[in-house]
């Protein structure tokens, strides 16, 4: 039998959503081909979760070592190098490319290595290798791309995480913009490491749309972690002098600096792809529109992942590809619940969040019960450490439905995980304290909060 185009599917990125779907894909039978212009893994795995993850291990380090001494330990005096870290970090991160690249060419999904645009709906253009191929269907799954605000003068010399994982040396000192996933998790990276950091958000409070609980309390610990928090502020304009940086602030002050990361965001990576030609509907920040299957307003054309800015994590991307194979190489429509998803934030100290927060809940429901503990955990009753952990569970006072667990303190996006499927399946208050709780441990407080939470006011009125 002739085929009437080269694949059955044609993706566009190896990255978290990309591969997912190759490969299911293939494993129903498709040909298929994936295109990767950078390197197979994608943001994840090649310069987001997993290489930061790595770094922020390196930098507990610090904090581990003076903990010791509580315990009775003398550790000798300790320095850090910042080349071993980052020649450890690239081969553990070209053993995961391997891994990747080979479970690709397991499935039989050819790779290609290069940028692929879109000719028509039916044509790719491989921009590498000079040439076109055709394709039935066609995924799009190219993710995001850093933001920079090209307002700001000097903005050139600013560096964004992508090359936060590359740097040649560390710097003494730093100033990071932005208060969201990636500027407190750096914040927490470099500070740890020993750089003298400083972050400056633009409005009140870091971490907007969580918890307005985690957002004070983040805001508190980093700041008696060191890291030099600075709200209400923004650079106007960045100089380079010799090695250094002068950042003037909008309030006219100037910071000098040895390195200034950018961590305002990520824009959809979809310029210059020919979507628009092709005549996929796109949304005014660049993102390609998709229905719940992941279908583009051209049938043939599906995206997932990062570019349709939806919920910009890994595993949903993962989800993304996979229902996309499933519903159009497995006849099997599948849409992907975007409604409970767990979270973590790898700052320091961690934090792990499901479901609505406190306003969120008060907005959607007319009567919310709140349970809140904030506590010393049991290491740094020795350690002395001035460090606090802080849990929260939200209810729905009519149904006793958890609505909402937030919680600030190690290990809290290992517990998300597990208290996620409790919310996910619509767990009541009730079968939180009905479960046996486990001591001594940190998440008990979990299944032992009994009091619930009233505002000052309400309680000295009772
Ligand atoms: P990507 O993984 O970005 O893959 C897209 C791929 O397409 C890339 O490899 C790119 O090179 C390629 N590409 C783009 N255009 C073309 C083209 N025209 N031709 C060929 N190839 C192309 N999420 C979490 O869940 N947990 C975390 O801890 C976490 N930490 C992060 C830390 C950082 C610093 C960053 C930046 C992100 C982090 N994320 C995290 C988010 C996560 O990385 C993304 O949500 C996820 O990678 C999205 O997957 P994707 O498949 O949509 O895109
Ligand atoms: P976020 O959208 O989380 O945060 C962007 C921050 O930059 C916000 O604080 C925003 O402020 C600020 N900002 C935006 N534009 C400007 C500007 N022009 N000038 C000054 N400040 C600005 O983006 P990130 O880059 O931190 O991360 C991107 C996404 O990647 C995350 O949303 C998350 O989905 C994913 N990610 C997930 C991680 C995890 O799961 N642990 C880790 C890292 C990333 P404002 O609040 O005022 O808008």
């Amino acid at each position: 039998m002739t085929r009437k185009y080269d694949y059955d599917l044609f993706v566009i990125g190896a990255g978290s959503g990309g591969v997912r779907a190759s490969r299911i894909a293939a494993n129903y039978g498709a040909k298929v081909a994936v295109a990767e212009e950078y390197r197979v893994g994608g943001t994840c795995v090649i310069r987001g979760c997993v290489p930061k993850k790595l770094f922020v291990y390196a930098s507990h380090f610090s904090e581990e070592f003076e903990d010791a001494a509580g315990y009775g330990w003398t550790v000798g005096p300790a320095s850090f190098d910042w080349k071993t870290l980052i020649a450890n970090k690239d081969k553990e991160i070209d053993r995961l490319n391997g891994i990747y690249i080979r479970n690709l060419e397991r499935s039989g999904v050819e790779i290609i290595a290069s940028r692929a645009v879109l000719k028509d709906a039916h044509t790719v253009h491989l921009v590498g290798e000079r040439r076109d191929v055709t394709a039935d269907k066609i995924l799009v799954a190219t993710g995001a791309t850093p933001f920079k605000p090209h307002t700001v003068p000097g903005i050139e010399h600013a560096i964004t995480s992508n090359e936060a994982f590359h740097l040649e040396e560390l710097p003494r000192r730093m100033i990071i913009v932005g208060g969201g996933y990636i500027a407190v998790e750096f914040a927490g990276i470099f500070n740890g490491l020993g750089v003298e950091t400083m972050l400056t958000y633009r409005q009140d409070k870091i971490l907007r749309g969580f918890d307005e609980d985690i957002r004070d309390g983040l805001m508190a610990e980093i700041r008696k972690k060191g890291v030099d928090l600075r709200t209400h502020t923004d650079i106007a304009a960045i100089e380079r002098r010799g090695g250094k940086y002068l950042a003037t602030m909008r309030d006219g002050a100037v910071v000098e600096t040895d390195l200034i990361m950018y961590a305002t965001g990520r824009v959809p990576n979809s310029e210059g792809l020919g979507l628009e030609e092709a005549g996929v509907r796109m949304k005014k920040n660049g993102a390609v529109e998709v229905d719940a299957l992941s279908q583009t307003s051209v049938p043939n054309i599906y995206a997932v992942g990062d570019v349709t800015d939806r919920v910009a994590l890994t595993p949903i991307a993962i989800r993304e590809g996979h229902a996309f194979a499933e519903t159009v190489f497995n006849g099997n429509p599948t849409a992907v619940d975007h409604s409970i998803i767990p979270t973590a934030v790898f700052s320091q100290p961690e934090i792990g969040t499901v479901g609505l927060t406190e306003h969120e809940a008060r907005e959607r429901f007319e009567a919310v019960d709140i349970y809140k503990t904030s506590f010393r955990p049991m290491k740094h009753t020795m350690t002395g450490r001035d460090e606090k952990t802080f849990m929260k569970l939200i209810v729905d006072a009519r149904t006793d439905r958890v609505l909402g667990v937030h919680m600030m303190g190690p290990g809290s996006g290992e517990l998300v995980q597990t208290v996620g499927i409790a919310v996910t399946l619509g767990a009541t208050k009730k079968q939180f304290d009905a479960t046996v709780a486990v001591h001594p441990t940190a998440a008990e407080e979990l299944v032992t909060l009994r009091e619930k939470w009233q505002p000052p006011a309400a309680k000295a009125a009772d």
